[in-house]
């Protein structure tokens, strides 16, 4: 038994020698090195994260349980991650960890973040009761849509697919409905994770910047729906088309057709429901069309 525990920790020791990190020398990048865009961190607000490292081989890092994948910037001295803030965030503070990698050493910056809570409205609405009180088909279909959306969500493209700043997937008025806390039919509590365009039916729907089609077809709430992966874990989601002109695999550019706006699913009417989500978390599309990224690649 003690002979068994003396081998148990040799082999540990040996792990822990054998080990990269053990070599590496451990130094601490400074608070200034790290920016966030913007600067107040707000639940639901996307972040573009940019760490100032000359000659790194490797960042990586981790908010709030979520891994921050970086990518080196165009003038070589810089590296960047589009994370954000899921609009149910937890406010308060928080701490952004970051790891750089150069030749021979490892260093670290941990960062206290401070969460502030965005102020989100409340409103009734009312739907048909089959999206309020689906019927034992319609669950179903909705069990059936969650697997798809599951799976089409766990697998993104390895580096940034998107270019430049991101744009309005259509030319038609934006409503502040980002984070309103939904009563449907005085029954279902839901908070509103998209923003809605007031597009009438038919209105031409434009890939909002460069990725690939992940999915494109019709499901119980969304109603036809396009959702296109930008590349590590960023996906924008339209929803309730009248008609899907793209395919799954089919790489789009910014401002592509990907169909024509509409009323299927879960809606009250004609709208565009347009969605941006990064690794589970739903950020506020309107903040994601502010940040400036044509600097960034
Ligand atoms: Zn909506």
């Amino acid at each position: 038994m003690i002979r068994a525990r003396i081998l148990t920790v040799a082999v540990l020791l040996l792990i822990a020698a054998r080990s990269p990190l053990r070599v590496l020398a451990q130094e601490t990048i400074p608070a200034g090195a790290v920016t966030l865009t913007p600067a107040l961190a707000e639940s639901g607000s996307p972040e573009l994260i940019r760490v100032a490292v000359p000659n790194a081989q490797e960042v990586t890092g981790e908010w709030l349980g979520k891994k921050l994948e970086f990518f080196q910037a165009n003038d070589g001295q810089s590296w960047f991650a589009l994370a954000g803030l899921d609009v149910e965030a937890p406010v308060g503070p928080s701490t952004l960890k970051i790891e750089a990698k150069q030749s021979g050493s490892l260093r670290r910056a941990e960062l206290p973040i401070e969460i502030h809570a965005a102020k989100y409205r409340t409103e009734a609405i009312s739907v048909a009761p089959r999206f309020v009180e689906p019927n034992p088909d319609d669950l179903k279909v909705i069990k059936a849509d969650n697997e798809l959306k599951n799976k089409v969500f766990a697998v993104s493209a390895t580096k940034p697919l998107w270019h430049g700043s991101f744009r309005a997937p259509v030319v038609a008025s934006a409503t502040d409905s980002f984070g309103v806390r939904r009563m449907y039919n005085g029954k279902l509590a839901s908070i509103h994770k998209g923003m809605d365009y007031r597009a009438h039916q038919g209105t031409p729907v434009h890939a909002d910047n460069s990725g690939t089609v992940v999915l494109a077809q019709r499901l119980y709430y969304e109603g036809n729906c396009v959702v296109i992966d930008h590349g590590l874990g960023l996906y924008t989601l339209s929803m309730h088309l009248s008609r899907i002109d793209v395919h799954v695999g089919q790489q789009v550019e910014t401002g592509q057709r990907l169909g024509l706006s509409g009323a299927t699913g879960r809606v009250t009417g004609p709208h565009l429901h347009w969605a941006v989500r990064w690794e589970r978390a739903y950020l506020d599309p309107a903040k994601l069309l502010k940040l400036n990224l044509s600097g960034v690649r």
